[in-house]
């Protein structure tokens, strides 16, 4: 039976070694005994494998339809897991749009001859089949793209992908297996900075990278185990308790986030508003001077990172995408007043009533 998010999100999940108990217990240990030198336990070494890292891995991966996962230490170890398997030189085709941090990984493995990078505006179809005539490895998704929320047909441009035989992911960052379910629409591997949404709490940092194919599962699992990318047991299971509240979160933020962008694209004091109409990440271009308004909001607080409790605001072109050179922003669309807004859990009035007091 497919069961629904909420559902798999709340589900206890009894651990063999406490029967009956509604939150599994963390597991600290390193390290297991063996019953004897040749025969290896089901838990070993807590690098390799841990119960909450598992007990995780299980319940993302029913959230997200795949055959099963890794948990990382941050979204970032993910994306670096996803790029491990990759031959020297391969060509990675990515958007040109693409989250600050996984820009400065592919540029920084493009720069030293690691892979052959192409970015492209996965939004142009043309410019995308173009990008997939030279032989390519594995093609990256974003959709919404982060922060121009513009969205990719992940379906139609995984299949083209497919057809020309590259491996396929999807960073689902924004959007939480609530709203999107990449590896549904043809890709072969989804990512997630557990860090935002999924944890909500702000607490902790986390990833995972989950896999359709089982085999591609065992590939990642050897890879993350011999580069220690494997998150820890302790983030692990504050990350299952975060993901317990996943589905009530993101209908309560998404829909505050829709009330925000419908304030914002009806006031004169703002020039565009890009909001995709589902999530709750939306970016704005105010008339005014940014800095101004960023100075009087008292509610929203100035910061990096997204899909917490609390609403952020952030400069995406000094903040979270510092790491893309000012010509690749202009490229991508990324004006230096963009501003870009993660909401979070507080009242939308008292959120637009900040809003609105900011923009004078
Ligand atoms: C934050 C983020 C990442 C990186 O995750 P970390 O947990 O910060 O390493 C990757 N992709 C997107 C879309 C993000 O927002």
């Amino acid at each position: 039976m497919t069961r629904r998010p909420a559902t798999i999100a709340a589900s206890a999940r009894p651990s063999p070694h406490a029967p009956g108990a509604i939150v599994p217990p963390l597991f600290a240990s390193d390290t297991y005994c063996w019953e004897d030198a040749d025969t290896k336990p089901p838990f070993d070494y807590s690098r390799t494998v841990n119960p909450n890292r598992a007990m995780l891995a299980e319940a993302l991966a029913e959230l997200e339809r795949a055959a099963g996962g890794i948990v990382t230490g941050s979204g970032q170890s993910a994306a670096l897991l996803a790029l491990l398997p990759l031959e020297t030189g391969a060509r990675v085709v990515a958007p040109h749009d693409c989250y600050g941090g996984t820009y400065r990984l592919l540029a920084g493995f493009a720069d030293r001859g690691r892979i052959d990078l192409a970015f492209v505006d996965m939004t142009d179809p043309a410019a995308y089949r173009a990008a997939l005539e030279t032989e390519t490895a594995l093609v990256w998704f974003e959709s919404p793209s982060n922060p121009l929320m513009r969205v990719t047909d992940i379906a139609a441009r995984a299949a083209e992908a497919k057809a020309a035989g590259a491996r396929t992911i999807a960073d689902n960052t924004l959007l939480t297996p609530c709203r999107q379910r990449p590896l549904e629409l043809g890709c072969d591997l989804v990512l997630h900075s557990t860090t935002k949404a999924i944890n909500g709490h702000a607490d902790l940092f986390g990833g995972a990278l989950l896999a359709a194919d089982p085999a591609l599962v065992e590939e990642l699992d050897w890879w993350a185990n011999a580069a220690g990318l494997n998150g820890s047991a302790h983030d692990a299971w504050q990350t299952l308790r975060g993901l317990r509240t996943l589905p009530l979160r993101i209908d309560r933020q998404e829909e505050s986030a829709r009330r925000i962008a419908a304030f914002l694209s009806g006031h004169e004091g703002i020039e565009t508003v890009h909001y995709p109409d589902i999530g709750f990440m939306l970016s704005f271009v105010p008339r005014g001077p940014a800095t101004l308004i960023l100075a009087r909001l008292e509610l929203i607080s100035l910061a990096s990172s997204l899909g917490g409790f609390a609403t952020l605001v952030c400069v995406p072109a000094t903040m979270t995408h510092r790491g893309m050179p000012p010509e690749a922003q202009a490229e991508a669309g990324i004006a230096p007043d963009l501003l870009r807004l993660s909401v979070g859990l507080e009242e939308a009035d008292d959120l637009i009533a900040d809003l609105a007091r900011a923009l004078g």
